[in-house]
């Protein structure tokens, strides 16, 4: 049975954090120790990957009858799955009502990172992403969240080699910067992140689990509080007005305000930089110009620069910088002491790389209609992108 039942079903309990699943225990009439019962649960499911209750051989029979009448141990449902010439891996989703997401997964040398879904579209428009595109359908539940590192860990061998013991873990590294705002679907990821960081499920520490924001200030406050891991900001421009063409939040939520909640957040993060990411998109925000007003605009903030290749998709209306001019713009930050790196793009044979992802959303705030109605027919990609360039 997928992640997303419908209300009725046996509760799920893959997304269930320790408190909840002690409770659940609780409702069952299960004696004490709960706590313990938890405990095993979740080692079950997250260590183990256990999808069903009769392998919990350390759980009483009856016990495990009464689990598998009341509650269920559901997976994401897997439509594609594809694997690119460098090895990245793509999972496409069934999230029910005619959506899908995706999921990735890339392997390094020393370190293998998974890039993890947050919603079904995306409601904040920035107009160079695919996902953005698409508009938003729906948030996805802290089960279909984690679901997707459950599901990365069982095909990639990952719950065998626990059982063969002493291997690296396969999966070292959480991003979430796949499809979605994650701060705009806040409940559901800090109790998907939770998971990830309890030593009784995924035990990844607070630095190996990013989360990337395009900049919800009041959310970015409340997550200092509530799971602060690593964090990224989409930033993509040096100033206001381009950011707002960009990055439509930025209207509410302006460069200073979310640069002042930041040096707030690394009080409590896991890490004493903040990584501002930077889409280099031709002739729109990757002039020396701009590179040097970056410098002054984040000089407030500790924080590194990741330059990321703008990766095409159809229609999008732009274009990728040339390598000579990426050069020259991380060339201004580094001779002004920044800390700036040019990520590789990985999978983009197999359309996986970062703002390609688009899955399928049937778009509840008909979005795509609307933007349609909006452009002029003649204006092609090409067009879009050289009146920017003047
Ligand atoms: N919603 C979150 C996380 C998902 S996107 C956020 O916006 O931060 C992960 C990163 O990819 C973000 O920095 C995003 O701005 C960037 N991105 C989006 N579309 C892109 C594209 N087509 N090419 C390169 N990067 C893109
Ligand atoms: Fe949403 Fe992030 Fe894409 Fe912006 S870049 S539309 S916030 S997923």
């Amino acid at each position: 049975m997928p992640a997303n039942m419908p209300a009725g079903s046996p509760i799920n309990l893959l997304g269930l954090g320790r408190a909840e699943l002690t409770s659940f225990c609780a409702n069952l009439g299960e004696n004490p120790p709960r706590r313990f019962r938890a405990k095993q649960l979740l080692h079950w499911m997250h260590q183990a990957g256990a999808a069903d209750f009769g392998v919990m051989t350390d759980i009483s029979k009856p016990l495990r009858d009464r689990l598998a009448l009341d509650a269920t141990i559901a997976g994401p449902s897997v439509m594609r799955d594809t694997t690119a010439a460098d090895g990245t891996r793509k999972w496409l989703l069934d999230v029910g009502t005619g959506n899908a997401v995706e999921t990735v997964f890339i392997p390094e040398t020393s370190r293998g990172t998974l890039c993890v879904s947050s919603q079904a579209g995306c409601a904040l428009e920035c107009s160079f992403c695919a996902t953005g595109r698409q508009g938003f359908s729906r948030n996805l539940t802290a089960a279909e969240i984690i679901g997707q590192l459950w599901w990365a860990n069982k095909c990639l061998g990952a719950y065998d080699a626990a059982n063969n013991k002493g291997e690296a873990r396969v999966i070292s590294n959480i991003v979430m910067m796949g499809m979605g705002e994650p701060l705009a679907n806040f409940d559901h990821v800090v109790a998907a992140m939770r998971l990830m960081l309890d030593d009784d499920a995924y035990g990844l520490s607070r630095r190996r689990v990013t989360l990337s924001t395009s900049g919800l200030v009041p959310a970015l406050d409340r997550l200092r509080e509530a799971c602060p891991v690593a964090l990224a900001v989409s930033l993509h421009a040096p100033n206001d007005t381009l950011r707002n063409e960009l990055v439509p939040i930025n209207k509410k939520y302006p460069i200073r305000e979310l640069l002042a909640a930041c040096v707030r957040y690394l009080d409590k993060a896991p890490r004493d930089f903040v990584m501002f990411e930077y889409t280099l998109l031709d002739g729109v925000n990757d002039s020396v110009a701009q590179a040097c007003e970056l410098v002054e605009t984040v000089k407030s903030v500790p924080c590194k620069i990741n330059l990321i290749p703008f990766n095409p998709f159809e229609g999008s209306g732009y274009a990728r910088s040339k390598p000579d001019v990426v050069a020259r713009f991380q060339e201004v930050l580094l001779r002004a002491g920044l800390v700036a790196t040019t990520r590789k793009t990985r999978g983009d044979d197999i359309a996986a790389a970062c703002g390609q992802l688009a899955g399928q959303v049937a778009d509840k705030t008909r979005r795509a209609e609307r933007r349609l109605a909006r452009i002029p027919v003649v204006e092609t990609a090409a067009v879009t992108s050289a009146a920017r360039a003047i």
